[in-house]
């Protein structure tokens, strides 16, 4: 046996078993990691002292002793998946990697991160791994952990690390001010939202330096609100020119999603509309695509293009829920893109559509109407081929149970070679009438997704929920790539459609993805993801589907929610960038957001509306309007024909 293996028994036997550490594994791991390999040659003769002992960067490897207890703390055992957040000279992980399935050890200093590393590899440790960088907030996309420890110590344990516990997990972690007597907490998870704390005593640590931690001076940070006010830039009122400016350097971006935290508030629709008339004015952008139906905003987009009217149209937008596109909001903007397009060429011109896939019978509709014009004996096939679904169009969920309890789905093959066929047909209609072939093409497309959106609804939300989002993308793809590759688009959706679903509950919880998911995944940063939000005032909603409109009260938003924070600044209106880490970087740790869709309840509004979300992630930016008010709804639809007043039937 060489000296150090001596020595190193000696040190379990002395400094670890007699002080009462008894798991036999702890024991054995810790008789088997060389830990003078873990310290410079110099002081490799004191590896085994009772002590600990300066490194690298001028930090210190634990004595012996702590790292034991932390670890039988803890609870490490084998199968597990661990944590460590301050790897320094990496011997902590060693010995857990000893006992547990796989351990993640994170560093700050790049120095010791790198030698860990190396040490690792170097002993054939190959289920362990040092990672670079601050970990005072964990490591979310590798959670759940059985085992936490930081062997740093923080002013407070970070919700981001407790969240990051499986439950029946251990954190320990030491406590307390930078160079003063900590106490060295124990915390388990025992269900969702429960924890048991335990205080295992008086330690001395270095200090957690990171943003869930101490500043580099060691000085306590201030509370996120206070740094968001300092990162927030004060917008003016919306009709001030400098509001829409500030989102100028959006400009350069191949698409810009504009979201909204409801579908009834009025200072978002009204922002959009500023923000994009800047885009299509000073940046190039001719794509406008919203949330909306396809053939009702195909109808739009004749208006503010300058085309032909089809004939006997319905006005746009006279379905549930109407107010969302039938507003004096839209109607504005609608307007002043008309007047844009005047005198300019075609290809110049900045176009209005709807990516979204409710209007069945206005698609079937509207391609039979094409074929009419360029094909008539492909449009009698097509009357008889979406015959099939005629009979559900007013309520199409009726088909997705059918198709359901019948065991198959007996539209699905006419609506797949009706496409088909329109699209083996492409160059000779284009040549007939190339303008309106986009327009009929979306809508063959939309009516075999419809199709099939419908019958998925029996089988999850999640899946009629990416069905309906991936429609969305693709329809985006397809308008940019008809305009060809330096065509710009800016998207009008929810929040929940355009920021990136993979940072909030839907992704992480509900196997959800959306629009702004899938378009960082193709553009990544030539996608700009921009998320709105308010705390208080009014929303046009319903309370239940198809129910009527009314204007309700929005609650304050919840303590501790990303609103309540943004509503802390004290700023009535406000551009967070939050590409900018000292923006973003504070708002790291997950909390509440809220989603005011089509129905507003109130009673139930923490879980009807909140969802957890890593706001930095979700967006690229976030647009406050701290008090807000309902859109104003036009006056009901009038009846087909009856409406002169194009394209909304006033
Ligand atoms: N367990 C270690 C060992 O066996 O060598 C001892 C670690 S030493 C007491 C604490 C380490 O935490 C230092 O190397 C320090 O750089 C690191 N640290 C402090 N704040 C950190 C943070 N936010 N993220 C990652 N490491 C951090």
């Amino acid at each position: 046996m060489d000296d150090f293996a001596t020595s190193r028994n000696q040190m379990v036997e002395r400094q670890i078993a007699a002080r009462g550490i008894r798991s036999p594994r702890l024991l054995a791991a810790m008789r088997e990691v060389p830990r003078e390999a873990f310290v410079s040659a110099a002081l490799a003769g004191q590896a085994y002292e009772d002590s600990p002992l300066p490194i690298e960067a001028d930090q210190t490897i634990s004595q012996p002793y702590i790292v034991a207890l932390m670890i039988e703390a803890a609870g490490v055992a084998p199968g597990d998946k661990v944590l460590e957040i301050g790897a320094g000279s990496g011997y902590a992980a060693a010995v857990m990697g000893r006992i547990a399935e796989e351990v993640i050890a994170i560093e700050r200093h790049a120095e010791l991160a790198a030698l860990a590393e190396t040490r690792m590899r170097r002993l054939g440790y190959d289920n362990v791994r040092i990672l670079h960088g601050d970990g005072s907030a964990g490591l979310p996309e590798q959670a759940p952990f059985h085992a936490i420890l930081a062997a740093a110590s923080g002013s407070h344990v970070p919700e981001a690390l407790k969240a990051q516990l499986a439950i029946g997990g251990t954190l320990v972690m030491p406590i307390g001010e930078p160079g003063a007597v900590q106490s060295l907490v124990k915390l388990t998870r025992t269900a969702e939202d429960s924890y048991d704390s335990e205080d295992l005593g008086p330690v001395r640590f270095v200090p957690l330096i990171g943003e869930q931690g101490w500043t580099e001076r060691g000085e306590r940070r201030s509370p996120p609100a206070a740094r968001m006010r300092a990162a927030a830039e004060p917008l003016p009122r919306i009709d001030d020119p400098a509001f829409a400016k500030a989102f100028d350097r959006f400009g350069d971006a191949r698409v810009v999603l504009l979201g909204e935290a409801s579908h009834g508030t009025s200072e978002f629709y009204r922002a959009r509309a500023a923000i994009t008339r800047r885009l299509i004015e000073g940046h190039g952008f001719t794509i406008v695509a919203v949330e909306a139906d396809w053939p009702d905003a195909a109808n739009v987009d004749r208006f503010v293009r300058h085309r032909p009217r089809r004939d006997g149209e319905e006005a746009a937008f006279r379905r549930f829920p109407t107010w969302m596109w039938r507003n004096a909001e839209v109607e504005a903007f609608v307007s002043w893109l008309r007047s844009h397009n005047e005198r300019r060429e075609p290809e110049a011109m900045a176009g209005f559509y709807g990516l979204d896939l409710y209007n069945l019978p206005g698609s079937m509709r509207a391609v039979i109407d094409y074929l009419e014009d360029v094909d008539p004996e492909a449009a009698a096939l097509a009357r008889e081929r979406y015959a099939c679904l005629m009979p559900w169009s007013r309520d199409p969920a009726l088909y997705g149970r059918l198709a359901v309890t019948e065991g198959y789905a007996r539209c699905r093959a006419p609506v797949v070679a009706m496409l088909r066929e329109l699209q083996a047909k492409r160059l000779s209609y284009i040549a007939e009438n190339g303008e309106e072939w986009l327009d009929a093409a979306a809508n063959a497309r939309l009516v075999q997704n419809a199709e099939a959106y419908y019958r998925a609804m029996y089988e999850g939300a999640a899946e009629s929920w990416n069905l309906r989002d991936t429609h969305m993308f693709e329809t985006l793809c397809q308008l940019l790539d008809a305009k060809g590759e330096n065509a710009k688009a800016v998207v009008w959706a929810h929040n929940s459609h355009i920021g990136n679903a993979a940072f909030t509950e839907m992704g992480q919880v509900r196997d959800e993805l959306n629009i702004g998911q899938l378009v960082k995944e193709r553009f990544g940063e030539r996608a700009r993801l921009i998320g709105f939000g308010t705390h208080a005032g009014t929303v046009a909603a319903a309370t239940d589907w198809d129910g009527p409109m009314e204007v309700k009260q929005v609650r304050p938003s919840l303590e501790g929610s990303y609103e309540r924070l943004s509503h802390e600044t004290g700023l009535p209106r406000f551009l967070l960038d939050l590409r900018d880490s000292e923006a973003g970087a504070p708002l790291l740790e997950p909390r509440l957001e809220r989603f005011i869709g089509v129905i507003y309840r109130p009673e139930t509004e923490r879980w009807s509306h909140y969802a957890q979300a890593i706001l930095p992630r979700q967006f690229d930016a976030w647009v406050w309007f701290d008090e807000t008010e309902a859109v104003r709804p036009l006056p009901g639809a009038e009846a087909p024909g009856e409406d002169d007043m194009w394209p909304f039937g006033l």
